[in-house]
């Protein structure tokens, strides 16, 4: 079957591909599984230098990689340029971190004890469609750098860049087999992976529904799962915080990548004192966010990846909206940012929308603040604005969330560890606790007794 691609700022065509399905996914696993064992014994040097090379050529072919993003995503070019250039960052981390990364020697009674850490094996990658290339990379990354071969799935929706990382791999001298991808539907190759025998780990990336079902198809054979889910993070607004800054911020925290961002600040909390002078700052900054062709250097939000998706969004806006923004007309999946006032216990506030919609909810105090924070199932991100250092200390501990920003929307760093706590998942990817969800580690005693 053929799977035909558009670009979702024209709904012109992209590309056609061919469909992959289980024949072509289990060829993909044996040609990882062929190349584990070679590839596990290259020098860490050479490792490195392998990665180094790749992370060299993501540099060189930057701004190819960033337009093919754009037209298959419908991204701002400025965010596709960022984050192709994240993904250089990232394998020139983990190039960096492939000979840093090693066991202990731990004094015990009677000998010696050393840890190694060993690569699992052949690893499923399975990646959503809203950062392609960029979720990518933090699992390639450290997969590659522990030793472990690969077959990443992208989303059927984005796969341009994937099928490019992995020719540039090639490029690189990475060997044959090493790094695999195919694109297919996720109940069909994603499945497939989740239940193939010869792969040692799944680390996913995508909804919390589809994350139910890998862990419950892992379980079978106890593979390793890292989950990377859905979130519904709140932004929180003190009344001492510098209200120009958080307001000025706060429309790049949801509307950014058109709210399809598993870290969108997607509840705006903001405390009564304040909240009438906040909402009118917001509004204007969210008006000024420029809104249109993702190939235009200035354009700040593009359209929805899709007609479905889009559809999907607009079910969520239930009530009269605070402020709607504006559009392009013609073609093209837009939806306008859209700010609405709510409680926590509305549609609009409890689940992942995954679209440029903001809940705007007033809270009392520091104590109904962390409440409403908290009174979710999701742990992904989130933002404390405050003047107050302690009050900030405060509320980031008391928060059950993997990711905070103080003063600050920021969420990933190539070198800090990044995931969700509660049903926003588990295992951290980035930085160098991402290598721990590719290694297992091997505990060797060795007597010194007669
Ligand atoms: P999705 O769960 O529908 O799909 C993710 C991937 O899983 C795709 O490659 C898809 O083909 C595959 N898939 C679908 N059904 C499958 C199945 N039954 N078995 C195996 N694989 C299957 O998610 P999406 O719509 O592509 O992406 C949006 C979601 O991803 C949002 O919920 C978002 O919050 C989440 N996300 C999370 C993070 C994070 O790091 N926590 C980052 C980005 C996106």
């Amino acid at each position: 079957m053929t799977l035909r691609l558009v670009n979702p700022a024209t709904e012109q065509p992209v590309a056609e591909l061919k469909r992959a399905g289980v024949i072509e996914t289990d060829r993909a696993v044996a040609a990882a599984k062929v190349a584990f064992p070679a590839w596990r014994s290259v020098a860490p040097a050479d490792r490195a230098r392998l990665l180094r090379r790749l992370a060299g050529l993501v540099e060189d072919h930057g701004e190819e990689l960033a337009l093919l993003e754009t037209r298959n995503v419908g991204k701002p070019i400025a965010d596709s340029r960022g984050e192709v250039g994240m993904v250089a960052e990232v394998f020139h981390y983990y190039a960096g971190a492939v000979d840093k990364h090693f066991g202990q020697t731990i004094p015990v009674a009677g000998g010696v004890d050393l840890t190694f850490r060993e690569p699992l094996g052949v690893v499923g990658l399975i990646v959503p469609w809203n950062f392609p290339l960029n979720i990518s990379s933090w699992k390639v990354g450290p997969a590659l750098a522990c030793g472990n071969t690969v077959v990443l799935k992208p989303a059927e929706l984005t796969p341009m860049t994937a099928i490019r990382l992995a020719e540039l791999a090639l490029q690189a001298g990475i060997p044959e087999g090493v790094l695999n991808v195919v694109v297919g539907p996720g109940r069909v190759v994603g499945e497939r992976l989740i239940h193939h025998p010869d792969v040692a780990k799944i680390g996913f990336t995508g909804s919390t529904e589809v994350g139910v079902e890998v862990m419950r198809g892992a379980a079978e054979s106890i593979k390793r799962v890292t989950l990377e889910l859905g979130g519904k993070s709140a932004n929180i607004v003190f009344a001492d915080a510098d209200l120009e800054r958080a307001a000025a911020a706060a429309p790049y925290a949801v509307f950014g990548n058109a709210g399809q961002d598993c870290c969108a600040r997607s509840r705006v909390l903001v405390q009564r004192d304040v909240y009438d002078r906040f909402v009118a700052l917001l509004i204007s900054a969210t008006g000024a966010l420029r809104v249109g062709d993702p190939e235009d250097d200035a354009t700040e939000m593009g359209p929805l990846v899709s007609a479905n998706h889009r559809q999907t969004v607009a079910s969520f806006v239930e009530s009269k909206p605070l402020f709607t923004g504006s559009i392009p007309d013609g073609p093209g999946f837009w939806y306008p940012c859209t700010l609405v006032e709510a409680t926590n216990h509305d549609r609009i506030a409890r689940e992942e929308v995954f679209g440029p919609v903001a809940a705007i909810i007033p809270f009392t105090d520091e104590a109904d603040a962390v409440r409403i924070a908290n009174d979710t199932p999701y742990g992904l991100s989130g933002s404390i604005w405050t003047s107050n250092g302690a009050r900030a200390l405060r509320v980031a501990r008391a928060l059950d969330t993997g990711v905070l920003s103080i003063n600050s929307n920021s969420s990933v760093r190539v070198s800090t560890p990044f995931g969700g706590f509660k049903q926003s998942g588990f295992g951290r990817e980035l930085g160098m606790n991402g290598l721990d969800g590719y290694s297992e580690v091997k505990n060797v005693y060795i007597s010194t007794e007669g």
